[in-house]
């Protein structure tokens, strides 16, 4: 297929003087600074390879500058023991920030990325705003317990007082990813923040362009020097150095179960740091046969196309009643090949590149193993586009529980489907899998509905609905894809210690 990828430019002057404004520094302590090395990496378009720009290759040296900033900043308190509704207006003034700069923010995130505009735009940036103003609003909500203990040998005459209080972890290492880049970055830093911790964030090395427009903004809405910091670079470099650093008390990490696994072993080779991991999935959605077919079937097209397939939470494999299988397997079908492919900053765009060359051949070799080992390709298939970097978006049936296609993550537009006899099958089908990140069931029988959601070994589970997010929603992964969640009342507990004073008075 033949993918026509104009010379897009951004339309809003600021995107234009961001990106002209050339090469790119690291936040550390307040500072925009280069890497100890001198050391650059490129920042590209996806869509045609061209050069956006560049920022520092960090290493441990700059790390451990960034680790000594964010430290001092905790120590000295100028954050954490800021008032909470002090502290609450700087978070909600980031999200202000954000949402007056959305445009630029998302013709960045899109350049960078590759994603289709609206993604950005309508989807993604409003939901990094609204992670910091849901966790501003928490900052007044920190608080501890009274407790009466039943201890029983205390001096006569004397009582047990007894409480616990919340204290912000510390020292925060957050590792992001490339596929929603901002988002996901706030997801992290918003909680963390509002618990009174420092971080330094290390962005995806792909995509680190917005992450250093946030920094602009987070120090513009007036977080203190050193409370915020960014370390860009590669992430076995300036990534693995964060999780070795003797002095950061917790990793937050999102992106692959590999990645994910290497940087608990690091981390319990160190000091032991906690570790927070938010991995892959293989999400299973699953249509029945009493579902309303006009929702159904953009629904879990949607799950799986959206930004290109590049989401943890993608509805990827299909499970299909086969009563209504041919109708619901054509559908989606018919609206993979309807799809426009092409720049991002097109808004009629649909599915951009993947976000590399290398991740479009990941994605490739899957499809090709796919059909070496019996799947059949019902649309899609193809890598396209001078760079090699676009997959046209890809529906593959008879497939096996056993392929690899089934059983791994992709992370690109491929969709896997299979027929399902009766709903008896479907929690042992969609459990079985190393991964436990998401689910979708589609019916309009609620007992079933809630039925399997309960059946359902994951961490979320939308009921006529896909990829509903929202700063109130915890998610997070059972087995293999995580410990522990992001967003949600729940996640500021992630950067707060508890401490249990106990008082014979
Ligand atoms: P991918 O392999 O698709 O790039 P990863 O899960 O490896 O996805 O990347 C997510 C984040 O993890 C990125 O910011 C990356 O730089 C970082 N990362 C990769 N390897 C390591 C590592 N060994 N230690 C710490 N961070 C890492």
């Amino acid at each position: 297929m033949e993918v026509i990828v104009s010379d897009q430019q951004p339309q809003t002057a600021a995107a234009k003087a961001f990106l002209a404004a050339g090469a790119k520094k690291m936040l550390i302590g307040g500072d925009w600074s280069e890497a100890e090395s001198g050391e650059r990496l490129d920042s590209r378009d996806p869509a045609n390879d061209s050069v956006l720009g560049s920022v520092p290759r960090g290493g441990a040296a700059d790390v451990d500058k960034a680790v000594k900033a964010a430290r001092q900043a905790f120590d000295n308190g100028v954050w954490r023991n800021m008032t909470p509704d002090d502290r609450g207006r700087i978070l909600w003034k980031v999200a202000e920030l954000i949402e007056s700069n959305i445009d630029e923010l998302a013709e960045l995130e899109t350049l960078d990325q590759g994603k289709p505009l609206f993604v950005g735009r309508w989807a993604e940036i409003p939901g990094a705003a609204m992670q910091f103003r849901y966790f501003a609003g928490l900052t007044s909500k920190i608080q501890g317990e009274t407790i009466t203990p039943s201890i029983n040998y205390q001096p006569p005459g004397k009582n047990i007082f007894a409480y616990t209080q919340k204290e912000p972890i510390g020292v925060v290492g957050a590792i992001t990813p490339w596929n929603s880049p901002l988002v996901l970055e706030a997801m992290k830093i918003a909680p963390c923040l509002a618990a009174g911790c420092s971080m330094i964030l290390k962005p995806a090395e792909d995509t680190s362009l917005t992450a250093i427009r946030l920094g602009e903004l987070i120090l513009e809405a007036g977080v203190p020097e050193g409370v915020f910091n960014i370390v860009t670079g590669l992430g076995p470099e300036a990534g693995q150095a964060l999780v070795e650093h003797p002095d950061v008390d917790k990793i937050t990490f999102t992106g692959s179960t590999a990645t994910g696994r290497t940087i608990l072993e690091t981390a319990a080779r160190s000091n032991l740091k906690k570790v927070a991991l938010e991995l892959g999935g293989k999400s299973p959605s699953i249509v029945m046969d009493d579902a309303e077919m006009d929702i159904a079937i953009p629904g879990v097209a949607n799950a799986i196309f959206f930004n290109t397939g590049q989401v943890c939470v993608a509805g990827s494999r299909l499970y299909i009643h086969k009563a209504v299988y041919d109708k619901v397997l054509a559908g989606v079908a018919d609206i993979a090949t309807n799809m426009k492919l092409g720049h991002g900053l097109d808004p009629d765009v649909q599915i951009g590149p993947l976000v590399n060359r290398t991740q479009a051949d990941r994605v490739k070799g899957y499809i090709d193993g796919g059909i070496a080992a019996g799947a059949e390709v019902v649309v899609g298939g193809e890598q396209c586009g001078d760079t090699g970097n676009f997959i046209t978006p890809t529906v593959i049936a008879n497939t096996r529980q056993d392929m690899s296609i089934v059983q791994e993550e992709i992370f690109g537009p491929v969709v896997v489907a299979a027929p399902i006899d009766s709903i008896d099958d479907v929690p042992a089908m969609a459990n079985a899998s190393r991964y436990g990140l998401a689910a979708s069931v589609w019916t309009q029988d609620i007992s079933r509905a809630t039925r399997l959601a309960s059946a359902i070994k994951a961490g979320t589970v939308w009921i006529n609905c896909h990829l509903m997010f929202d700063a109130s929603l915890p998610i997070g992964g059972y087995k293999e894809s995580g410990w522990s969640r992001d967003s949600g009342i729940q996640a500021i507990d992630h950067y707060l210690e508890t401490k249990t004073v106990c008082a014979v008075v």
